[in-house]
Parts: structure tokens; C-alpha cells; sequence
């Protein structure tokens, strides 16, 4: 029998209501589970208030923010579908969310709401909630609202089959999707991470990635709300405030992507107590075995890592904490009660999942498990590709090796050919990132007449001396690429484009080098 989220919610306050649940950094504010309770429960009657029924959506676009984090567990309570949406999406991106999803009530703070400006005159019928004071004309005060309504338990019957969420993909590789996921998939998600990462009521966790992506929230916040651990929220990631919350805060655990670690790495750490820090997890996006090894040597903790996606709940392998050094690269094995297949892609339409790969050999992974969506909003014809027969196939390359770990090559998209070779970037950006000169790094296929496409790679130095020269023979000399893998040509960069979950955004890359192209 499962439960839904506001069962498992309710009985950590039961169990534990004079411990600390939340402490907002932000606005130095702290509450205990019962004191959060009261919060919860106050907005999730003044939503009741506003109208909001079972089945209606409540959007927020928040930074990282103690209401967000009482508006998931308000909306559970009503059985109203959580709609956490990407605080870095332009104006258009989040009028596209606001008329798919149809939300009735749409929280905001003033850190976004220039986007809104131009936008809210179209969404009449959205009750738009500031949690500033001072809201802007067309919203009303979120404190307002929250206190004037009382603290009793909402009486709604929420079933375990009934929509939790709908959560947004990143749009990586296009316009983001809006994921369904049901109550049940989500207290199984918080059970499998518990168990992986072996929680206790003494973990206090720092949120530090972006709540509205499922990572930080569904491997991370919920699972410890779970158990009853604390919760320390930044509002978005700064990386030298991270190192000193882990100190004041006495941190034991918290995610962070590939690119966050990379900075972090970049700071001098003998600076900062980190003792109490037992656990990291990184995932979300490829994270190179050279930063690994770092973040083992110069933090001296365990690491996990966890290989998903928006539309599995995300998590679908764990690379264990002893399983770094030996397995460096790999995304690991399945999680508990998921199950992984490696196939042979299709040129046309989803691939087989009975038409398995052999040991070693790249295809499509395709998954299956008990987190997975139930499909996507509004998209039948989508929903019906990505989950043909039963499974999840995620765009994604890799391969199984003979001791059943995984290895993600590269995304269906991104993967080049050049002079008929398939190449795997992933593969070229492990090598670059070895580099000690080199900060930040992707690689791309560039239109090329004789090849189709050669290989060029954007780099972001840590070194300024570092020239092409140096690059290429570090590949040549690494022993690692083929010939026809290795870059013709590099493109020195301040920055490279990444999306709010960190993922290099490689279209716009492609786009600017289609305009050197045309030039
Ligand atoms: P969209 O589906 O809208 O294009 P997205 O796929 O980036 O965006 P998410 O659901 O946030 O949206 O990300 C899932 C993808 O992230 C996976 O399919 C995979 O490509 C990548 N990814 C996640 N974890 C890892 C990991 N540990 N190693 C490598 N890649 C990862
Ligand atoms: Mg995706």
C-alpha cells in the first residue's frame, strides 16, 4: 500500500514537530515541522478560498524559496497539481507554461517579475500571487492571503493514483515537456533515494540546484523531508556562500551538477571547516572522471551520482560511493525495482525494446520502473513514442559493459559523423577536461563539405597560455582518441551556454557556428 505525499508529509511532522525543517537563508527564517505544518496548511486553505479544486494546477516561478517548498506540500494536501517552473525561462517561455498548464494560481517574486509585465494581461483568469510585499498591480500579496486563512487541516481526499505534478523538462533539445507524475511515483522516488544515499533523520541537507528541476527536488528535499532531516535553502547557487553554510550550517549532504562542482572546486577550501560534509551527489548532466577524482581528493567524501531524467521521476542508475574509482565514468547500475535495456536504434520512429544490444555495443537506453510518468501533458502523440511498449526511451547513447554498468555516450542528437564515423562527444570533452588548463569544454560537429562534419570543440580556459597547439597534442598524446575524434579546430570562449539545470545548451552552439558557416 502506498501513501501520497501528504501522508508521508503529515507523519514527519507527527514524529518530529519540534525539529528543524526549513531554514530559509535568504530571509533568516526558521521553522520546525509543526511550525511549517501551520504554513502549509494556511496556504493550502487559502487556495481552497481562491477556488483552487482537486485537478487544478498551481504554478510557482521562484527562485529557491521557503514557499515553494510550502506550496508543493499545500497543493498535496488539496490533490491541486504542483507546477514548479524554471525561474530563468524568458518571458515567451513562460507564457508557453502558463497556456499549457492553465494554472489557477501562479506564485512569483520580484526577482522575476519583470518577465511577467508583459504577459499577465493575456492570463485573466490566473490568480497571481507576489510573495514580496509590494506585488506589482495586476497580483496580490502571497503573506496576505497565507494569514488570513486558518491553520486547520484541509479535509480532501488525496488518493496515491491521483496527479501530483506536472513537471517541465529542461529543453535541451527543444521546447520543454510537461511531465505527469502521480503521487505514488513520487513516495516510491523518495524511498529508492533514502535508501541509496541511506538517509537519517540527522542529515541536513543544503539546497543548492534549482528546486523546480525534479534532482534537488525529488532526490533531494522530499527524501529528506521524508525522514525528517532539515532542509537549509539557498536561493540560488553562490558558490562561495555554499562554503560557508556547509561550515555554519554543519552540512552533511547536498547535489550539486557538473558545473557547480567545478566551481566550487575552484575556490581555496582550506578556508572552510567542511567536516560534517559526508555525501555529495552530482548527475543531471555528464560529469567528466577528471572532476570526479578531484572532488574525491580535495573533499575527501563520498560521492554518488545519479543517471535520469524529468520524465522517470528522474532517478534511473546509481554509481555507488565505492564503485567510484573502479567504475570512473560509468552512470552505474539500476535503481532498486528499475530495469534498463540497451537496444538498436531505429532511423525511423522508436526503437525496439526487444531488439537488446550486445555487451559493449552503443544504442538507445530504454527503462522502465515504478517512477516513471504516466505521460505527457497534453501530448498524447509524444506520450505514445516516448513510453512505446512500456518503455521510457530517452534519446539517450550508451552501453552496457560486461559487469552490467552502464555508460551514456551521448545524447541521439548530439552525436556527430564524420566521414561515416559515429563520433561521441562525450567521449573527446572526458579527454579535454583532463587538461589542466582547460576550465570548461563541448564539443560539436561542424557542417564540413568533405566530412559532413568535423569535430571543433568550444573552450573556456583556466589558463590563459593555453593554445590550440597545446590542445591537440594533449589528445594526440593521451592515447585515448582516434585520429578522426580529435578537434580541428577550437573556439576559445568566455562562457559556454548552459540551461538552469546546468546542461550546455549545444543547439545555440550549433547555431553560431551555422552562422560562420554562412558568413
Ligand atoms: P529536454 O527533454 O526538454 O530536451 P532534458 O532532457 O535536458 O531536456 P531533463 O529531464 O532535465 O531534461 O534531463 C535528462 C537528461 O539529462 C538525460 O536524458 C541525459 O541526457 C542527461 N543526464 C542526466 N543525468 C545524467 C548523468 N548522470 N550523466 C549524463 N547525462 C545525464
Ligand atoms: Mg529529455
Amino acid at each position: 500500500m502506498y501513501t501520497t505525499l501528504a501522508d508521508l508529509f503529515n507523519q514527519t511532522v507527527q514524529k518530529y514537530p519540534n525539529k528543524e525543517a526549513l531554514y530559509y537563508v535568504q530571509k533568516n527564517q526558521r521553522w520546525t515541522y509543526a511550525e511549517w505544518n501551520d504554513q502549509v496548511n494556511r496556504l493550502a486553505n487559502a487556495l481552497i478560498e481562491t477556488g483552487v479544486n482537486k485537478g487544478d494546477r498551481v504554478s510557482t516561478y521562484l527562485f529557491n524559496t521557503s514557499e515553494l517548498a510550502t506550496a508543493l506540500f499545500a497543493c498535496t494536501k488539496i490533490g491541486a497539481v504542483f507546477n514548479p517552473i524554471n525561474f530563468r525561462l524568458s518571458a515567451d517561455e513562460v507564457a508557453y507554461i502558463i497556456s499549457d498548464a492553465e494554472p489557477k494560481v501562479f506564485l512569483f517574486e520580484h526577482a522575476v517579475a519583470a518577465n511577467l509585465k508583459n504577459i499577465h494581461s493575456k492570463f485573466q483568469d490566473v490568480n497571481f500571487w507576489c510573495v514580496d510585499p509590494d506585488p506589482p498591480s495586476y497580483a496580490q500579496f502571497y503573506d496576505q492571503k497565507v494569514s488570513a486563512a486558518t491553520s486547520d487541516e484541509p479535509k480532501i481526499d488525496v488518493d496515491e493514483e491521483d496527479l501530483y505534478a506536472i513537471m517541465y523538462t529542461s529543453g535541451t533539445t527543444g521546447r520543454p515537456k510537461g511531465v505527469m507524475h502521480r503521487h505514488r511515483d513520487m513516495v516510491e522516488q523518495s524511498l529508492i533515494i533514502i535508501s541509496a544515499s541511506q538517509l537519517t533523520p540527522q542529515d541536513r541537507g543544503l539546497v543548492t540546484a534549482p528546486m523546480f528541476h525534479c534532482a534537488e527536488l525529488h532526490c533531494c528535499f522530499i527524501p529528506r523531508v521524508h525522514v525528517g532531516g532539515s532542509n537549509v535553502i539557498m536561493h540560488h547557487f553562490d558558490v562561495k556562500q555554499v562554503l560557508q553554510l556547509i561550515q555554519d550550517e554543519k552540512i552533511t549532504l547536498f547535489f550539486a551538477a557538473p558545473t557547480m562542482w567545478n566551481m566550487l572546486l575552484q575556490e581555496d577550501l582550506s578556508q572552510y571547516d567542511l567536516t560534517s560534509l559526508r555525501k555529495g551527489f552530482y548527475g543531471a548532466a555528464p560529469m567528466a572522471p577528471a572532476l570526479v577524482r578531484a572532488c574525491q581528493q580535495k573533499l575527501n567524501i563520498g560521492l554518488l551520482q545519479a543517471y535520469g531524467m524529468t520524465e522517470m521521476g528522474p532517478a534511473v542508475t546509481f554509481l555507488l560511493e565505492d564503485e567510484q574509482l573502479l567504475k570512473a565514468g560509468s552512470a552505474g547500475r539500476a535503481c532498486l525495482n528499475h530495469d534498463i535495456r540497451v537496444v538498436r536504434p531505429l532511423e525511423n520512429g522508436p526503437s525496439d525494446p526487444d531488439d537488446i544490444a550486445g555487451v559493449g555495443e552503443v544504442g538507445e537506453i530504454v527503462v522502465k520502473g515504478p517512477c516513471m510518468m504516466i505521460g505527457y501533458y497534453n501530448r498524447p502523440e509524444a506520450t505514445e513514442k516516448a513510453l512505446y511498449k512500456g518503455w521510457y526511451h530517452t534519446g539517450d547513447l550508451g552501453y552496457v559493459d560486461e559487469d552490467g554498468f552502464l555508460w551514456i555516450a551521448d545524447r541521439v542528437d548530439d552525436m556527430l559523423i564524420s566521414g561515416g564515423e559515429n563520433i561521441y562527444p562525450r567521449e573527446v570533452e572526458d579527454v579535454l577536461y583532463e587538461h589542466p588548463g582547460v576550465l570548461d569544454v563541448a564539443v560539436l560537429g561542424e557542417p564540413d563539405e568533405k566530412w559532413g562534419e568535423r569535430v571543433v570543440a568550444f573552450i573556456v580556459k583556466k589558463d590563459p597560455a593555453v593554445t590550440e597547439s597545446d590542445l591537440d597534442l594533449f589528445c594526440k598524446d593521451s592515447g585515448k582518441l582516434a585520429d578522426y575524434k580529435r578537434p580541428r579546430k577550437y573556439y576559445f570562449v568566455d562562457q559556454l551556454p548552459r540551461n538552469a539545470s546546468g546542461k550546455i545548451q549545444k543547439f545555440l552552439l550549433r547555431e553560431q557556428l551555422q552562422t560562420n558557416v554562412k558568413r
